[in-house]
């Protein structure tokens, strides 16, 4: 079986058709959350997400949408998109994010938005970080999404301590023995310096994972975000990547 690992779409449809149309023949994506929030194209982004096979988590800013987190603890333009986002949704949108489990494990995969201890808030960005989490869930892999960043954060091994890796374009990793943590990076606002739309592919048969970048049209995304009167760090913000 070969998947596609998405996450942190945030609305941004040109970002989400550029991995679609650069990802091979899989047989299901596997979206991490926040599906919608920052971006111009909500119920377009759910519609795409739901013409593939796919399963789909619950992340902070699709529940932001539909009030079933407070976003009291948003910056002031995260929240202002989420109340535009909230009143953008169509009612069976709203319902299909307020339904999204907030974790899932399938076979050797758990998925996880933040991270298996915390799955809706905590961001894993450090080693030691991951290596508390991995206590928190019993499967071999977990996916994590929510930093924008992608990275492989690999368990214990013999003498080996947990460690954590930043992957490059194309950057191949074996799913072997060793338990895993790892982070496709964000689809519709990457923030590791790289614009490009970040996305992972696994072949659950060869058991590896592959790291993908991908350009899209930045400024269509942000034209339609300007047009929308979304705030101007978060629509500057995807030209460079952070
Ligand atoms: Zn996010």
């Amino acid at each position: 079986m070969r998947v596609a690992v998405v996450s942190d779409i945030h609305s941004n449809l040109a970002a989400l058709r550029a991995v679609l149309s650069d990802m091979p023949a899989v047989d299901e994506l596997w979206c991490l959350g926040d599906i919608v929030g920052y971006g111009p194209d909500p119920n377009e982004c759910i519609a795409t997400l739901l013409e593939k096979k796919h399963l789909a988590i619950a992340g902070n800013h699709d529940w932001a949408a539909t009030g079933q987190v407070d976003v009291s603890d948003f910056n002031p333009d995260a929240r202002r998109a989420a109340e535009w986002t909230a009143s953008q949704l169509t009612d069976v949108n709203r319902e299909i994010l307020r339904r999204l489990p907030p974790e899932l494990s399938i076979g050797d995969f758990t998925f996880a938005h933040g991270s298996p201890r915390d799955p809706i808030w905590e961001y894993i960005l450090q080693p030691a970080q991951a290596s508390v989490n991995l206590s928190f869930f019993s499967t071999k892999y977990c996916l994590v999404g929510h930093t924008h960043v992608p990275a492989i954060y690999l368990g214990p091994a013999g003498k080996s301590p947990a460690t954590g890796v930043r992957p490059q374009t194309d950057e191949v990793f074996s799913l072997g023995e060793r338990r895993l943590i790892v982070n496709p990076g964000s689809v519709g606002q990457p923030r590791d310096g790289d614009p490009r739309a970040s996305y992972l592919l696994l072949d659950l048969e060869s058991k590896e994972g592959r790291f993908r970048r991908v350009e899209y049209d930045v400024e269509a995304t942000q034209r339609r975000m300007q047009a929308a009167g979304l705030p101007y760090s978060l629509w500057a913000r995807l030209a460079v990547g952070w």
